[in-house]
């Protein structure tokens, strides 16, 4: 990245400078040539923001909501009024998540425009669609058992991540392929694609160095913390140290960037932002360890990690994180694991 901060600028507190709302089906401009959409989601997280960029008489579509009816009649108000049914030049997807691919297909044939995305992403979210590669909730329920969730919760918890197909009713079956440090020409301007993971393999993120705007997706949010989970084809894997570097690769950025995440408010004051997230990181991993003098498996720390009771959708995520957590601590060389094949064969970990 050629722009970096002058050393004498610090870190700008966070600030929202756009606090209202597009509604359903309107768009909203956040920076030059720069427009804000947002589609409500079916669960937990209430919504996702897409982006619109200008691209000459033509748009750029990134993200897309899930394939859903209240999302797709946004779209239609968008495309048809709001855009006056002008020609879109790109659909751009960050990740492989239902919120952000859902509408990719149905877009991209109602539109007739190529779906963007990273090659990775694009084949995760068909072997998830398909349920291949241990994308099941069996094999998730294998994983959560070797890790101490309880016989009895085992089948309810693991199939709240079975949504995939009712969120993504179809994918687009072919795309063209983003790569990291890759400039997109977008009316002239270069947005460079930033590929980070951890939160899902190959994340867009991608940044306009002559207006100073971040699309984040999902990797950099303003209030929320990221889920940073392990899944069982990586169950040894390291997404929580993926994710923690990843986010480093945003530090180069100005100072003044504005932020356009997936859910919540564009912002500024990034590197703050960072800063928060990594102390918070910091924080469970210090508390983790304190409690790991005794073996402890990952449904155990649940209660040091999350202070909340946890329905049975969040100890699905909650779950993949205590992994993450355990698994960062184990590959710093500070915990053993111990997967024991006496007794039930739960995996614990143990301070070195
Ligand atoms: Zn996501």
């Amino acid at each position: 990245m050629s722009t970096k901060p002058s050393p004498h600028l610090s870190p700008l507190p966070l600030s929202f400078p756009f606090t209202e709302i597009p509604k359903t089906g309107a768009h909203q401009q956040v920076a030059n040539e720069v427009y804000w959409c947002r589609h409500q989601l079916p669960f937990a997280l209430d919504h996702i923001n897409t982006w619109l960029l200008q691209d000459h008489d033509k748009w750029v579509i990134v993200d897309t909501g899930v394939s859903d009816e209240r999302s797709q009649d946004g779209w239609k108000r968008i495309l048809d009024d709001g855009l006056g049914g002008s020609e879109i030049s790109k659909i751009i997807v960050t990740h492989y998540h239902p919120d952000h691919i859902g509408n990719a297909d149905w877009l991209s044939n109602r539109t007739n425009t190529s779906v963007w995305m990273s090659p990775t992403e694009f084949l995760t979210a068909h072997a998830v669609f398909e349920g291949a590669a241990t994308h099941t909730t069996r094999a998730v329920g294998k994983l959560f058992q070797a890790h101490g969730l309880p016989d009895e919760e085992i089948g309810n918890v693991a199939a709240k991540g079975d949504h995939y197909k009712e969120l993504v009713r179809s994918l687009p079956t072919s795309f063209l392929r983003i790569t990291n440090g890759e400039k997109l020409d977008i009316c002239g301007r270069p947005w460079q694609a930033i590929v980070g993971s951890g939160h899902s393999p190959e994340h867009l993120a991608l940044f306009c160095e002559k207006e100073h705007v971040l699309i984040s997706g999902d990797m950099l949010l303003p209030k929320i913390s990221t889920n940073v989970a392990v899944w069982p084809h990586s169950d040894k894997s390291n997404p929580l140290k993926e994710f923690l570097t990843s986010i480093d690769l945003f530090q180069d950025l100005p100072v003044d960037t504005l932020v356009l995440p997936s859910h919540g408010l564009p912002f500024v004051g990034m590197h703050s932002r960072i800063q928060e997230l990594k102390m918070h990181h910091e924080e469970r991993l210090n508390t983790l360890l304190s409690i790991c003098d005794e073996p402890r498996n990952a449904f155990q720390v649940l209660p040091t990690l999350f202070e909340r009771t946890l329905d049975a959708y969040q100890t699905f995520f909650a779950m993949g994180e205590a992994i993450a957590h355990l698994n960062f601590l184990w590959w710093e060389g500070e915990l053993t694991r111990q997967e024991s094949d006496r007794g039930n064969g739960v995996i614990h970990f143990i301070k070195n």
